[in-house]
């Protein structure tokens, strides 16, 4: 925990994708494993997170900028595709809620 934030009942977080705050519990956290970032919806994952929107237009704006490499201190370019497809996922389960 980075304690940066002075709000305890509601911790916010940072987007690496627009680059909005929101409450933790409406982002995904984001974790790296090997050369690969993988979403820890669960937030148990251990290691260095960062925090995104579970929306493509996210995403696709931190792919972009390459935020998260630097977000993950990841030596280089890192596989989006297993986030790509949760977000995937997410985005679709949302939609089809009637
Ligand atoms: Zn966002």
């Amino acid at each position: 925990m980075s304690g940066r934030t002075h709000a305890g009942a509601c911790p916010e977080r940072t987007c690496v994708g627009c680059r909005e705050r929101a409450a933790k519990n409406d982002l995904l956290r984001i974790v790296r494993s090997e050369d690969e970032c993988v979403p820890d919806p669960r937030g148990t994952l251990p290691g260095r997170g960062a925090y995104l929107h579970p929306a493509l237009v996210c995403l696709d704006q931190a792919v972009r900028r390459r935020v998260l490499p630097r977000a993950l201190r990841a030596p280089g370019a890192l596989d989006t595709k297993a986030l790509r497809r949760y977000v995937e996922q997410a985005t679709v389960a949302e939609q089809a809620t009637p």
